[in-house]
């Protein structure tokens, strides 16, 4: 399907802590004809997650089986855990005429751009990489070498930004949002 086609597929991907969440949450509901693909992880359920809407929770085996079976549109292992993006969930939704919301990693996000080129590719950067570390630090939740593996990891997830159609900063949220709402109303409008 191309961009012209009747949705868009939305990659979404950023260093962990950038806010990539909010945004995509406050993309959800200020856009009733964005919808978002629920992954599947092996990952742990956190307390306040919900399977199935969080994320699919489930067992490394049944994961490999998917992938096995070819289910994936991509996966991935972060942090030691298996994540991937369902090709039917995908499918289904862009077919209901919905734009698809994906937020996977840079590997899974080089995956998808070969499959689909059609895709809209977005990079949430922060404001600068200070920030970021000022972020995590004032969540109070990590160890001083949490952060600094985790501000390795950011370092070399920027280190993929340019691949990305658009590169939007996280300086305040309602402006990252309005910012993103406005690049695929122009990608919408470009491509018909
Ligand atoms: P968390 O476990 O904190 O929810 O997510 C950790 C990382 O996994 C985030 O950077 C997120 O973008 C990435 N992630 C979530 N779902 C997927 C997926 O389906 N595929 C890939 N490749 N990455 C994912």
């Amino acid at each position: 399907m191309s961009r012209a086609g009747r949705s868009l597929l939305v990659v979404i991907s950023g260093p962990g802590g950038v806010g990539k969440d909010t945004v995509i949450e406050q993309l959800l509901k200020r856009n009733p004809h964005l919808c978002y693909s629920v992954s599947y992880t092996t990952r742990p359920r956190r307390d306040y997650e919900i399977d199935g809407e969080h994320y699919s929770f489930v067992t490394r085996e049944e994961f490999e089986q998917m992938a096995q079976a070819d289910d994936f549109l991509e996966h991935a292992t972060v942090n030691g855990n298996l994540y991937g993006t369902s090709a039917a969930r995908v499918e289904a939704a862009q077919r209901a005429g919905y734009d698809v919301i994906l937020k996977i990693d840079v590997q899974g996000a080089d995956q998808v751009r070969q499959r689909r080129p059609d895709g809209v590719y977005v990079f949430i950067a922060p404001p600068t990489m200070r920030e970021l570390i000022r972020r995590r630090i004032e969540r109070g939740v990590e160890s001083e070498e949490e952060i600094q593996a985790r501000q390795r990891l950011a370092e070399w997830e920027m280190s993929f930004a340019d691949r990305y159609d658009h590169i939007v900063v996280n300086d305040t949220v309602v402006r990252a949002v309005g910012e993103i709402e406005s690049l695929l109303e122009e990608d919408r409008r470009l491509l018909v």
